[in-house]
């Protein structure tokens, strides 16, 4: 698992720095190499001067080199004026014939000429040997040439000797010096270099000049022995003494340093013979160098009446062997320079190659660098991911679920719940191929669904033990970054006896829903059988009613004769024969309870009748059958109606006095004033009835939420609790001993029918009472 994980993470990362190094490598080597010639490009290169001249050499082996590094080029041809042996007036015709003849079929893509007579030759001569091919100069003393200067598709590099340069350098390699004892031989160019000394050294303070040039060969040797160790000896070219002696480059050298153990300070590279510790010098091979990279830079495309003419690419150069033999420490030298005969390294190495092998080993270095931090993070991680682990296990095992990683199918890790759940062992679970081992066959589809869906819903499956019996599991799949894969987390509940459960409830619910069946059904029975009861009921309530109505009304009229005789016989017997038993005190006994009796008939009758009125009108109501005269009401006036119809009902005597609180502005009421009338007089009645003599009655009327109401108040016995929630029902009546045990016999079904008529308008009645102190009766009509 783990070799696993870590060529997991490492090897993208090798393969990427590998890929970072050869793209440096390939960065690197194309910069090296610049622009490149074309290989097919035909080159002539004329020297002023011969074949195994120095200077010459140097100058071919500048050019050569160069063009090797950078544009390798097949076709480089060399031709040498030879005019250091030749007069030019001589040699220039006859080079002007042969060329013309040798190259006369020859294309040259470029001209580098070296010093001035080729120069010289290429600027009388192009137009006719190669015409329009672009020249590159160098070794040339002189830029300001008027020819030079107008020529076109011409560029070069001057050739200039720095005498001051190396004058300080002289002061900065031997600060001691102060004399520099200068030659510079009699030839022409030795005037003119010495007129540039003598120019340079006033320029240079604490050194003043010592010239052995215009002296005859044995006097220069005589001076020179006689130097000092505050001189030195500076060769501008001993080419021609006073006393007519002519010296190659080598031989003035030899002379000079035979003659003196001082240094010998030059300012041409190849001057730089033994003896000679160096300077600030001109280089045939810079030169040479030089010129072939602008002629690069032409052949390439570039224009050459676009290239600026170079400055002199002087170096500074000094001989090792020298700098030891005069004590001369390297510190002393400047920042740039090229030591000759210098120790050779244990190897070396050429630029390109060795900035190649820098990147190359500085990338190393960073891969290193990169491997080393990247490991000791790991360690790092690796340390806190196996406490964290050891945590999470832990915290695995303490679960109810079974959990399992695994990526791909195959299983990495369990928690402890795994083993009994599934039936396997530590070593068996380690042989399961497939976590789809785990899933009854018939769930695998499902469950591979979900294995791909990336969803973490949980889903039901039959799960499979090792031993191939199955149980249903709930399972909940999150994939999640395992040691650098990407895993999937198995979370596994049994879920065996939810699902037993499950099966219980669910014939629970059946049994249930079959009981609720049963009773619904059973109900609905009941239902319809209350219903068609009801209907028989109200039929036998109809039938009640018209009974009840044809009984009463058949009553009423017996009833009305019975009162009436009953009133004529008391009448008759009080006129003729109450005076015929005066003396007879045993008739006159008799005539009294006559009297009497006739009395009770006649009140009960009365009140027979009432009942059977109160009772027709309420069976009318009820039934829905009674007549409404609805007009506009005006309630202060009926009240006023109704208290003088219940004052004169009122026994003789009585002292009731009823008092009336009326507000102005009473709306105007819309009802039947017969049926409002009544509802009054029931109330003022029953108040009457029930307020001794010297107690008062109070009606008081007002309005309220738009509707009238009317409070009846009395001072009477009051009605127990108990009896005032019924007071309303139909002959219900307090009972006597509770209340007033004189009061006047009613019918009970004076207050039914107030609440039937107050409920015909829409409006409400009730009653308060607090016994011992009186009743009020309240009821309310809307407008
Ligand atoms: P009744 O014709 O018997 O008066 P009601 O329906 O008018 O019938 O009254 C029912 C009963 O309510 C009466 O029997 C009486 O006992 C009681 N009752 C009614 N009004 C009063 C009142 N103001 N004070 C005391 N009891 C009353």
């Amino acid at each position: 698992m783990d070799s696993r994980v870590k060529a997991y993470q490492i090897l993208p990362r090798i393969l990427r720095l590998s890929l970072c190094v050869m793209v440096c490598i390939f960065i690197v080597a194309s910069l090296s190499g610049e622009a490149r010639a074309r290989t097919a490009a035909h080159v002539l290169v004329l020297h002023s001067y011969h074949y195994g001249y120095t200077w010459t050499d140097s100058l071919t082996e500048g050019i050569y080199s160069t063009f090797a590094d950078k544009a390798p080029l097949d076709n480089i041809v060399v031709e040498y004026m030879n005019t250091k042996r030749h007069p030019t007036e001589l040699i220039f015709p006859h080079l002007r014939v042969l060329y013309a003849d040798i190259y006369r079929n020859t294309h040259f893509d470029l001209i580098i000429t070296t010093d001035d007579n080729a120069l010289e030759f290429i600027l009388r001569y192009r137009d006719e040997l190669f015409p329009k091919t672009p020249v590159v100069f160098c070794g040339i003393n002189n830029l300001d040439n008027a020819r030079l200067r107008k020529s076109k598709n011409i560029t070069g590099v001057a050739e200039k000797i720095e005498i001051e340069s190396t004058l300080n350098l002289i002061k900065q390699l031997q600060p001691d010096v102060t004399t520099v004892a200068v030659i510079a031989g009699m030839s022409e160019s030795g005037r003119i270099n010495l007129k540039l000394f003598r120019e340079a050294i006033q320029h240079v303070d604490e050194l003043s000049a010592l010239d052995l040039s215009e002296l005859p060969v044995d006097e220069i040797q005589a001076q020179l022995n006689k130097l000092d160790s505050t001189s030195v000896v500076l060769n501008l070219g001993l080419s021609r003494s006073t006393d007519g002696h002519i010296f190659t480059v080598d031989q003035g050298i030899n002379l000079i340093t035979q003659a003196t153990n001082r240094p010998i300070y030059t300012a041409w590279d190849f001057a730089m013979k033994p003896g000679v510790v160096g300077g600030n010098l001109v280089s045939g091979k810079h030169q040479g160098a030089a010129a072939a990279n602008l002629a690069i830079m032409i052949l390439n495309g570039e224009s050459a009446d676009h290239i600026p003419f170079q400055e002199s690419p002087n170096a500074n150069i000094f001989d090792y062997i020298e700098l030891q033999r005069y004590n001369i420490p390297l510190n002393r030298l400047p920042s740039s320079y090229i030591l000759l005969n210098a120790p050779t390294p244990f190897f070396t190495i050429d630029r390109s190659t060795g900035i190649i092998l820098i990147i190359v080993s500085l990338c190393i270095i960073a891969v290193s660098l990169l491997l080393h931090y990247n490991i000791k993070t790991r360690r790092i991680a690796a340390q806190a991911m196996s406490s964290t682990e050891e945590r999470f296990k832990q915290l695995a095992d303490a679960a109810w679920e079974a959990i399992i990683i695994q990526d791909e199918g195959i299983i990495h890790q369990v928690n402890n719940q795994f083993y009994p759940m599934f039936g396997y062992s530590l070593a068996e679970s380690k042989k399961i191929d497939s976590v789809e081992m785990l899933i009854a066959p018939e769930s695998r589809r499902e469950f591979r669904r979900h294995l791909r869906e990336d969803d973490t819903t949980p889903f039901d499956v039959l799960a499979m033990r090792k031993e191939g019996s199955t149980f249903p599991v709930e399972m909940r799949i999150k994939q999640m970054d395992f040691h650098g894969i990407k895993a999937g987390v198995l979370v596994v509940r049994d879920i065996t006896e939810r699902k037993l459960i499950e099966v219980k409830l669910a014939e629970i619910n059946k049994t249930l829903e079959n009981l609720v069946f049963e009773r619904t059904k059973t109900l609905d029975q009941k239902a319809s059988e209350l219903e068609i009861a009801n209907r028989k009921l109200l039929e036998l309530d109809e039938l009640k009613s018209s009974f009840m109505s044809t009984v009463s009304h058949d009553i009423r009229t017996p009833l009305t004769s019975i009162i009436g005789f009953t009133k004529l016989i008391s009448k008759e017997f009080k006129s003729s024969f109450v005076g015929l038993v005066e003396e007879d005190s045993r008739l006159a006994k008799k005539r009294d309870r006559i009297i009497t009796n006739l009395a009770i008939i006649e009140e009960e009758g009365e009140r027979l009748k009432r009942l059977i009125n109160d009772f027709l009108d309420l069976t009318r109501i009820e039934s829905g059958s009674a007549e409404w005269h609805d007009q506009k009401i005006d309630i202060a006036r009926l009240i006023q109606q109704a208290t003088a119809v219940v004052s004169g009902l009122m026994p003789k005597g009585a002292a009731a006095r009823i008092h009336m609180e009326i507000h102005e502005d009473l709306p105007v009421l819309h009802a039947d004033p017969d049926r409002i009338m009544q509802v009054l007089t029931n109330l003022l009645g029953n108040a009457a009835k029930f307020t001794p003599p010297d107690k008062s009655i109070i009606i008081d009327v007002s309005t309220h939420n738009n509707a009238v109401e009317i409070r009846v108040t009395d001072e009477g016995p009051g009605i127990p609790a108990k009896d005032l929630v019924n007071i309303f029902d139909k002959f219900y009546q307090v009972g006597r001993g509770e209340t007033t045990p004189e009061t006047p016999k009613g019918t009970g079904l004076g207050l039914a029918i107030c609440k039937q008529i107050i409920e015909h308008y829409k409006g409400h009645i009730h009653a308060e009472s607090v016994l011992g102190k009186g009743s009020t009766f309240t009821f309310s009509l809307p407008v």
